[in-house]
């Protein structure tokens, strides 16, 4: 797998992404401390529910770091277009160079994005044809880990028994309530955010329409995107560029185009 790292030099972004971080990191740390393994030593819960958890949210963060670091689909500066896909080329009249329609300029990143989908403040990147896949897959991740968190929060004061061995002194004991209440919120916030981000991705990707589409006015572009005639797995498997659907929940491999358009197509 080649690695490139494609890092955004804008501060907002910069914040926006460490809040993300942030979130993530409370959760992976204080929901195991306060909750997984004090009732795991305890013998309350199964080991397996400690691992999930921990793969969840090793699997958000492997979406995250992959979809805000991989080229989102930059193009070269000469790029080779193919004779027969002249007319389906156009002039970016912002960096003057030939891009591919669909292509959008981004002026957060200073270039042309194929296939943008929309720049995303919280990954501090674009989301276009090369990344998209790794987008998605980390909207589904924080869903799981989201619901995962609110649901061992609820079950922490409501179902699980309670905790006789644990270290009432601890900061983390004398806090616990606020703690758990904090990342409760915190859950609630990514999970509703998230649900309808996906939802909303999910049908884009199904009608091959990109968010810019969906929200610009020109009906040329809409109409002649929307509506495809495409399968709902040939569509899905077009963004994650592999057929098989084991691998659209594996975000540490290289995507490969299916239809092999452009020559000078990346690979993330
Ligand atoms: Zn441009
Ligand atoms: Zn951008």
């Amino acid at each position: 797998m080649k690695l490139r790292l494609h890092f955004v030099v804008d501060p907002m972004g910069w914040f926006c992404t460490s809040m993300v971080l942030f979130v993530w990191f409370y959760n992976s740390f204080f929901v195991p401390k306060l909750v997984l393994l004090p009732h795991f030593r305890e013998g309350h819960i199964p080991w397996a529910l400690v691992v999930s958890y921990y793969l969840a949210s090793a699997f958000c963060m492997a979406a995250l770091f992959r979809a805000s670091t991989a080229d989102p689909g930059r193009l070269p500066p000469d790029p080779n277009i193919p004779h027969s896909e002249r007319d389906q080329w156009e002039m970016c009249n912002k960096c003057n160079m030939m891009r591919p329609k669909r292509s959008h300029h981004c002026s957060r990143c200073g270039h042309c994005v194929r296939r943008m989908d929309h720049h995303c403040p919280w990954i501090n990147n674009c989301v276009g044809e090369d990344n998209h896949w790794l987008f998605l897959q980390l909207c589904f991740y924080t869903q799981v880990l989201s619901l995962f968190t609110l649901v061992l929060d609820f079950c922490q004061y409501y179902y699980f028994q309670p905790l006789t061995t644990v270290d009432q002194e601890a900061f983390t004991a004398r806090h616990e309530l606020a703690l758990i209440r904090t990342s409760a919120i915190m859950g609630l916030v990514m999970f509703g955010g998230m649900s309808s981000l996906f939802y909303s991705q999910v049908t884009g990707i199904l009608t091959d329409t990109t968010t810019i589409e969906k929200m610009s006015f020109s009906s040329d572009i809409g109409s002649s995107n929307g509506g495809s005639k495409k399968s709902w797995q040939r569509n899905l498997a077009e963004v994650f560029g592999t057929t098989w659907k084991v691998l659209w929940f594996i975000p540490l491999r290289s995507r490969q185009a299916l239809t092999a358009a452009h020559q000078f197509r990346t690979h993330v």
